[in-house]
């Protein structure tokens, strides 16, 4: 028999093995009937930095079966019934999967778990490759605008911290958490409330949910670019790749998905000259805002900081600009993470934050971004993508080559340059200048607005806070429109996931529509 214990508070200063045995005989289980504990979930409150405490919830196997109604505040674990599925056998076996990001892999394995067979096109490196180009980058300044911190195998979250915490809910997380264990990440995102995996565990992750998806049939071809598609009577026929050598190969599909993520500007081009129905959509700018991971983990934790319990901390802070109905927030929270150039154009710079398993770098970043709105910096599908791509352009000629922009956040809400040089994870190339004179007004007012609010919290808004800009690539600036069952509204066979599509935001959320649109256009539920 099992049985759910939820909501076991523990002091984080008692022993919390013995205390977790405590509650649940206090709620009417005899300790020799306890065979096994799994923890469900577990949280922090660390409201009180005085008496930070930890909420567990778990699931307990009994001995011997008891009667349910005699214990307290425990109810039966349930078996969750999975609707069985089976493909359905008038789709062409072979399915072209453009990208091999997360939604692209599960869409993979999803297929190929069905009997499908994917044939995986990325146009960046496989990931050891994409590693030795992304790290000459770095250090050279020499960037593949086909492999990079965003093009290559794993897509974007693989140069990541690796949160896998998502606000949506579904029925398909266990099955990306589970294969994630499966493949190499650390079972404690099972139950960590806040899982995450960082980006050294994540590369292998990656190779081996690879492995995964071939031993099943499917194939991959890495530095093979989508260029172009074809539509015959509104029903997509093939597609144009060009591939490793640089030439153009012409494959016949009936059945296209889409995974491209939320950078391949070219390709949303080429969507758009073939007529793919699209839609301009909000998203967000501004810059990654860094500190001593110290000064965090004292912010959050108090006395408590550098408890091994708890890890390095994180936060999350929002303001809302209710007169604009704007919102400004902390994006992509990396503790003990580093900062790193995500371009992915030649002659741009942009950034974003990542980090490794153990979170333990001497800082931690978070990206402060305002709310872009569909018409903000104009009316056509595209607006918001070249906004993206002006300000990218204007880093890189500013910063005279692949770098950021930094300056102190005082400096910044007092409109002054900051003349001295920082301490900073970021390795490229860090030019001081006066992000008033960057960012248009609406992203600078907003942004002061939300320091002044957040600066009763002397220890975020502080001489050791420093910004690091542009943040542009928070999310798709266009979704790619489709119907309840995956599928473009006006391409039959083209379906659009994950974060490119407009459909997800993150690595999970992206690996769950992958899943997800998977079983709704290429599977129906046994008889
Ligand atoms: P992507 O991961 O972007 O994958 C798309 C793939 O398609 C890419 O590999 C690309 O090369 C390929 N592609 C594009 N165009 C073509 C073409 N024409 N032909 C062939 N291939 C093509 N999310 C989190 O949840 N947690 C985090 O901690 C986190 N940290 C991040 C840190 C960084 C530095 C970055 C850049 C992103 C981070 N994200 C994080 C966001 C997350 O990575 C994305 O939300 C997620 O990867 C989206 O998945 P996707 O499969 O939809 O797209």
């Amino acid at each position: 028999m099992r049985i759910n214990v939820n909501n076991i508070i523990v002091s984080l200063e008692r022993n919390q093995d013995k205390e977790i045995i405590k509650e649940i005989e206090k709620r009417g289980v005899k300790r020799n009937n306890i065979k096994s504990i799994i923890w469900s979930k577990r949280s922090i409150d660390s409201r009180k930095k005085s008496d930070i405490k930890l909420i567990y919830n778990l699931e307990v196997e009994l001995e011997t079966p008891v009667d349910i109604t005699t214990l307290k505040n425990i109810s039966l674990a349930k078996d969750i019934e999975k609707a069985t599925r089976e493909p359905i056998l008038s789709i062409d076996k072979e399915v072209a999967v453009i990208g091999a990001g997360p939604a692209g892999l599960f869409a993979a394995l999803r297929l190929a778990e069905y009997g499908f067979i994917p044939i995986v096109f990325e146009r960046g490196e496989e990931v050891d490759k994409r590693d030795i180009t992304t790290e000459n980058f770095v250090k050279n300044s020499i960037l593949n605008p086909n492999s990079n911190i965003q093009f290559g195998e794993g897509g974007a979250g693989t140069y990541s911290d690796g949160k896998l915490n998502t606000r949506i809910k579904s029925e398909y997380m266990d099955k990306i958490f589970e294969t994630l264990v499966e493949c190499g990440a650390p079972s404690n995102i099972l139950w960590d409330y806040k899982p995450h995996v960082g980006t050294d565990i994540l590369k292998i992750v990656v190779k081996n949910l690879r492995e995964k998806i071939k031993s099943l049939g499917g194939k991959f071809f890495f530095n093979h670019r989508l260029e172009n598609i074809h539509i015959k009577n509104g029903k997509i026929s093939g597609i144009d790749i060009i591939n490793s050598t640089g030439e153009k190969e012409y494959h016949s599909f009936n059945s296209v998905i889409l995974a491209i993520g939320h950078s391949a500007r070219d390709t949303y081009r080429m969507l758009h000259k073939n007529g793919v129905q699209m839609e301009s959509k909000p998203f967000a700018i501004g810059a990654r805002i860094e500190h001593p991971r110290c000064d965090i983990d004292k912010m959050q934790y108090g006395k408590f900081a550098d408890n091994e319990l708890l890890g390095s901390a994180t936060y999350s802070v929002t303001y809302n600009n209710r007169a604009e109905e704007r919102g400004v927030f902390s994006f992509c929270m990396c503790p003990g993470g580093v900062i790193v150039n995500a371009s992915s154009e030649l002659n741009t710079s942009l950034v974003n934050g990542m980090s490794y398993s153990q979170r333990d770098g001497r800082f931690s970043n978070s990206a402060i971004v305002v709310g872009v709105k569909e018409n903000d910096f104009g009316s056509h599908l595209f607006a918001g993508m070249e906004f993206q791509e002006k300000l990218e352009r204007k880093t890189y000629e500013l910063g005279q080559g692949y770098g950021a922009l930094y300056q102190g956040v005082l400096d910044f809400m007092n409109n002054k340059k900051t003349t001295y040089e920082i301490e900073s994870s970021y390795e490229m190339k860090k030019t001081s200048y006066n992000l008033n004179d960057f960012f248009p007004e609406v992203i600078v007012d907003n942004m002061k607005s939300a320091f002044e609010y957040w600066s009763k919290n002397p220890m975020f808004i502080s001489r050791n806070a420093n910004l690091i800009a542009p943040e542009t690539r928070t999310s798709a600036p266009v979704r790619i429109i489709r119907d309840i069952k995956g599928m473009s509204v006006n391409v039959y066979g083209l379906y659009p996931i994950g974060e490119g599509a407009g459909y997800a935001g993150g690595i999970t959320s992206a690996g769950v529509d992958g899943v997800k649109i998977v079983d709704l256009a290429f599977t129906r539920v046994k008889d």
